[in-house]
């Protein structure tokens, strides 16, 4: 097999100084549960009908970087609540 070639990173994809997690952008208090989306609602011979459906947002809103809370610049002035049982949970699977 023919050794895997080095490349540099493409200039979309670095991450630069000012990134910060999704734990910053969580304390937004014009956010909602969730939001509306269509579906499709089938009946049993096949056909469907398009409905609104209200999709609840099921994501953490709790910061998670436990393992860089002190260190990682992306989680710097990070207000978020920290997700101490997620921690437990990980550091149990060690
Ligand atoms: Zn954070």
């Amino acid at each position: 097999m023919p050794p895997v070639e080095d490349i540099d990173v493409h200039e979309k994809v670095k991450i630069g100084l000012d990134f910060r997690y999704g734990c910053h952008s969580s304390r937004n208090p014009k956010k909602s549960d969730g939001y509306y989306a269509l579906d499709r609602i089938y009946r049993e011979n096949g056909t469907f009908y398009i409905e609104n459906v209200f999709i609840p947002h099921t994501n953490t809103t709790k910061c998670r970087s436990f393992a860089l809370w002190d260190t990682d610049p992306a989680c710097a002035g990070c207000e978020s609540p920290r997700d101490l049982e997620y921690e437990q949970r990980c550091l149990a699977l060690r």
